[in-house]
């Protein structure tokens, strides 16, 4: 019987593409770059691009917090032709993109309602990411869910990273739960689900992407299919 829920944040409850992509674009302009820069859905491609491998690397505990966040912009000014410090203002950009990415708010269809029917089930309800301290609560402030979420375990805290083992051990200790009375939902089919089945804990995949993950005991393609799992 399951007792606890543990939830990804990003592109789970938290419309993490939606809301990144327009604080990417505030902090193009805030810093100026649609001065050298014209061609805007390029930056951004190369940035999407870019970003996606480095966050590759970080669960897989290939690069650090730090080197993520600055190269990620480096790397992305020096490929758009940026002729100045690309280390210096990738800096710059990625504080201030951190700051505009939680004044955006927006939240996956059904996020709330599905919190307000598992809070009314009587399940505990947690949060497991590997986003960055700091930023994952005021995601869950912001869209209004942290006064349905008991425990947010982050992967900062616990020093490894979804889908690697020990997170998940890491988990069930701080919140005083058994394996097999657990469930993981995520949108990821790498990061959210195989370390979670790996671990014992019962797994729904929150397909929204389009790609299969035969590994999930169950696979949903809306948030609120979740009702008749749980
Ligand atoms: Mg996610």
């Amino acid at each position: 019987m399951i007792k606890t829920v543990f939830l990804d944040i990003d592109n789970t409850l938290w419309w993490f593409s939606r809301n990144s992509d327009k604080a990417l674009h505030d902090t193009w302009l805030i810093t100026g770059c649609d001065g050298w820069c014209y061609d805007y859905k390029h930056f951004h491609d190369t940035y999407e691009s870019i970003n996606l491998e480095l966050w590759h690397r970080y669960s897989q505990g290939l690069v650090e917090k730090p080197v993520l966040e600055v190269r990620r912009f480096a790397h992305t000014l020096a490929a758009c032709g940026f002729d100045g410090d690309s280390e210096q203002l990738g800096r710059r950009m990625n504080t201030i993109y951190l700051e505009q990415l939680v004044r955006h708010d927006e939240l996956v269809p059904g996020a709330l309602e599905l919190l307000e029917y598992l809070h009314g089930k009587g399940y505990e309800l947690n949060v497991l990411s590997n986003g960055f301290k700091g930023v994952q609560e005021k995601k869950l402030e912001a869209g209004g869910m942290k006064r349905y979420i008991t425990h947010v375990i982050l992967s900062e805290d616990c020093g490894v990273t979804k889908p690697r083992p020990g997170i998940y051990e890491y988990a069930t200790a701080q919140c005083g739960c058994v394996p097999s009375e657990t469930v993981m939902i995520g949108d990821d089919p790498v990061t959210d689900i195989p370390g979670a089945v790996n671990a014992g804990w019962l797994t729904i995949y929150l397909n929204m992407s389009g790609t299969a993950c035969p590994a999930a005991h169950h696979t949903v393609n809306s948030l609120l299919e979740i009702k008749e799992i749980l």
